[in-house]
């Protein structure tokens, strides 16, 4: 078991792409961490640097206490799972998962029973005991992705590393493997870093996610603290689906309170927020609004009501996706339970709890501006 520390961590490849840069992370032992982002903002790289494949530009990478810069991979005492898990076609599931250890036996002092045993454990930890005579080819997509699963635990390392090993099973099946490669971790605590492009497996997943875009990690914390409290409109807005709907305006006053205001459209700010708020009178500023915010029953608190005309409405089951434009004329999306009887053409009132939303300054990554502190902090 072992903490993993990266320390101010950057990776230039040659040609210049900074695809890492100077990212701090200290994650704990016995931890489940996820990286998240969008696909080419570093995440692989950063872990195959912890795994010793890629090497680091600068900074300094822990395993334990050991700083591993230098170390080969095969003596860092990681074991990795990729998106394409390739198993020895020719070999069994059995040999498959013996293979590493027998090749090392001797170096790591172990018998043929002792190999045996971590098989058959490691087997019965992924209910895979009954494949074990079988090859790759005679094995179903989420039985082969156990299988490879199964090859990292026999190993029994400090730190598992997985680069999107469910990207390649169909949705069903990644959801169930998914409770199982979170219901494995949690009974081995071995220290876990995991990567991957879907901030749902991502949420789902982690004890704590850390979010990253174009080689910068933007933010590091429990899912539901990153969800509830971004930094910044990027990770507000990548956390989330539908994602939160983003209203750019210009920061106006309007009687006693502050307001956003954007062609036609005004939402009054949270009064709790008019000391946060008044250095930016008369700037642009950008409202974040989750979808599930956009009520269509009053919220008790202050409140803002939008009139808007619904222009879809997808049902999902237990909750409905509308998608609604506002008498200004801008598309929002909402998230209702999905007994509403909302139909799509109807005119209705959305409610806004004022004490839910988020507010940012304006561009992509604008800082989150919160109601105490001056900015969320950044990781
Ligand atoms: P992710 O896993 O988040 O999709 P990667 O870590 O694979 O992202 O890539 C980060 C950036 O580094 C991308 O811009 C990618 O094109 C670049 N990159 C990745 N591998 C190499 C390489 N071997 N040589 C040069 N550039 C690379
Ligand atoms: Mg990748």
């Amino acid at each position: 078991m072992a903490n993993v520390t990266l320390s101010d961590v950057t990776k230039v490849y040659p040609g210049g792409v900074k695809a890492v840069d100077r990212v701090n992370l200290a994650i704990r032992d016995h931890e489940f961490v996820v990286l998240v982002g969008p696909s080419g903002c570093g995440k692989s790289t950063t872990l195959r640097m912890v795994a010793g494949l890629e090497e680091i530009s600068s900074g300094i990478i822990r395993i334990g206490e050991r700083v591993v810069n230098e170390v080969a991979p095969k003596d860092r005492d990681i074991a990795m799972v990729f998106q394409n898990y390739a198993l020895y076609p020719h070999m069994t599931v059995y040999k498959n998962m013996a293979f590493s250890l027998s090749l090392r036996r001797r170096e790591l002092g172990l018998s043929k029973a002792d190999i045996d045993g971590k098989v058959r454990s490691a087997a019965a930890k992924l209910g895979i005991e009954s494949l074990l005579e079988r090859r790759p080819k005679e094995l179903s997509g989420g039985q082969r992705q156990r299988v490879a699963v199964g090859r990292a635990i026999v190993r029994d390392p400090k730190v598992y590393l997985f680069d999107e090993p469910l990207s390649n099973l169909d949705a069903k099946l990644r959801v169930e493997m998914r409770s199982e490669i979170k219901r494995i971790q949690r009974g081995l605590g071995t220290t876990t870093i995991y990567v991957t492009h879907d901030q749902e497996e991502a949420m789902t997943l982690g004890d704590r996610v850390a979010v990253m875009k174009d080689g910068l990690l933007h933010q590091f914390g429990p899912p539901m603290e990153i969800y509830e409290s971004p930094v910044n409109r990027f990770v507000a807005g990548f956390l989330g689906t539908p994602p939160m709907n983003f209203i750019e305006g210009r920061v106006v006053t309007d009687g006693e309170r502050l307001a956003l205001e954007d062609g036609g459209l005004r939402i009054r700010l949270p009064s709790a927020m008019r000391g946060r708020l008044t250095p930016y009178l008369n700037q642009p500023m950008t409202l974040g609004i989750r979808p599930d915010v956009l009520a269509l029953s009053r919220p008790t608190g202050e409140v803002e009501t939008l009139k808007v005309k619904v222009t879809l409405v997808e049902p999902l089951g237990d909750r409905k996706d509308m998608y609604m434009t506002t008498e200004s004329g801008r598309n929002l999306v909402g998230r209702v339970d999905g007994r509403e009887a909302v139909r799509e053409g109807e005119q209705v009132d959305v409610h806004v709890d004022l004490g839910r939303i988020h507010l940012f300054e304006s561009g992509d990554d604008g800082r989150a501006v919160v109601a105490h502190g001056a900015y969320a902090s950044v990781a």
